[in-house]
């Protein structure tokens, strides 16, 4: 019908309210550090942070990193220290 005007493969990002896409529910992730009990997130605990910092150093977001609120505040203080003492880097790798 249309698609001899429109290329099939453009992506039309701004239209998705038009779009109407059949959307599945988001799977709610669970914060790791509640799961498993932990209180206080050691700054020397360099192997978990990692998972929290991307290619570049930076913290993920607390809505990429499915941290709850209370704990994605822990876990930037943790990053940081870490930082400071040379565990992580502050950019690049
Ligand atoms: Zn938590």
């Amino acid at each position: 019908m249309d698609n001899k005007k429109v290329p099939a493969k453009k992506d039309f990002s701004g239209d998705d309210k038009l779009a109407k896409k059949p959307r599945r529910p988001m799977k709610r992730k669970v914060c790791e550090f509640c799961e498993k009990g932990i209180a206080e997130i050691d700054y020397k605990d360099v192997s978990k942070l990692r998972k929290y910092i991307t290619e570049k150093g930076k913290i993920i977001s607390a809505r990429t990193s499915g941290c709850c609120a209370h704990h994605q505040r822990q876990l930037t203080v943790a990053i940081k220290r870490a930082r400071m003492v040379a565990l992580l880097p502050f950019k690049g790798e």
